[in-house]
């Protein structure tokens, strides 16, 4: 059940346009006043160590990070994120990745709040530990703590159960990232059954889903299904890096947001392309975004 540990994958591509995508979901939100939650079903360990253990023994990060971060060409909005990496590897070298709780702690602002779960006995420790040495840290520059000042709670829990006890919540502006392991093909299932309970409860919530770009039918079949739910808007951007091999290794990825803001389109339009330029390694290497509405059980839809 607990085989999936996601230092393995740390900064690979599928990261890059994951935590991509989050900055800007997460600057949209700090557009305006009042404050909103961020809850990560499925957070992981928080930081990465990319020289040691699992990290190094795949060293995926080669296929993502450490193709972009000392980039001198890097679109604009693309800058925030090779920032936050900056400033966690201050040496100029590659040691630390931040997972998406800790991408998001460093965007949001004090008066938002993180909601952060993580079923692994073990991620979960390392999460509230890295937590609690960014709380050390933050209190020694005399900032404020995030854990001890409730700002971020951690919970050892199952995030597809979690979810619906924080929805509406009381400022009715939230983000939910949710980002499974999909090693179990339930996860799929899952996943969409959590969105239509939770746009049930917050219909204005803004929702993205993190997915890999399989064979399995599951897989192939799971964006399609997402564009029936009863959202106002959707959007679909996926990167794929190569023409899928023998290895099976992952080469395609995609992130799914239910009611997008109107300013993602024209960013992804804008860092895509550069992406798929730095990140490919084949004549495979491509984009797609799509944009739709449900619409009495069909979606209308845009592609590139
Ligand atoms: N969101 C993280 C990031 O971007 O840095 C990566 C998350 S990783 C892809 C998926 C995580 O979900 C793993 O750490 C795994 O242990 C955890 N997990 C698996 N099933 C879960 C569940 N039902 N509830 C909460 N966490 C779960």
């Amino acid at each position: 059940m607990f085989s999936y540990r996601h230092a393995f994958h740390a900064g690979n591509h599928a990261d890059v346009l994951k935590h991509f995508v989050l900055v800007q979901l997460l600057e949209y939100l700090n557009q305006k006043d009042t404050p909103y939650t961020y809850i990560d079903t499925h957070s992981g360990a928080g930081v990465y160590t990319l020289d040691e253990k699992f990290a190094a023994k795949t060293a995926e990060y080669t296929t993502g990070i450490g193709k972009l971060w000392t980039r001198d060409d890097i679109p604009a909005p693309l800058q925030a994120f090779a920032d936050i990496i900056h400033e966690m590897n201050p040496s100029g070298k590659l040691r630390y990745y931040p997972g998406s709780p800790f991408i998001a702690e460093r965007v949001a602002r004090d008066e938002d709040r993180l909601r952060l779960f993580e079923m692994h006995p073990a991620d979960a420790k390392l999460l509230a530990d890295n937590f609690r040495e960014l709380d050390a840290h933050k209190a020694a520059q005399g900032y404020r703590p995030t854990v001890r000042g409730k700002r971020v709670i951690i919970e050892r829990s199952d995030g597809f159960a979690s979810l619906k006890a924080l929805l509406p919540p009381p400022s009715r502006r939230a983000l939910v990232l949710i980002d499974p392991p999909y090693e179990d093909k339930n996860d799929y299932r899952y996943v969409a059954d959590m969105l239509k309970d939770s746009l049930g409860r917050f219909p204005a919530g803004v929702y993205a889903v993190w997915y890999p770009i399989l064979q399995r039918i599951e897989s192939r079949q799971f964006a399609d299904k997402l564009k029936r739910l009863p959202c106002k808007e959707w959007l679909n951007v996926s990167l794929t890096t190569r023409t899928p091999g023998p290895d099976g290794a992952l080469h395609s990825s995609g992130m799914f947001i239910l009611n997008p803001p109107y300013t993602l389109e024209p960013l992804l339009r804008e860092v895509m392309p550069y992406l798929v330029q730095l990140l490919g390694t084949d004549a495979g290497a491509t984009f797609v975004i799509q944009k739709g509405a449900p619409v009495t059980g069909a979606a209308h839809e845009r592609f590139t």
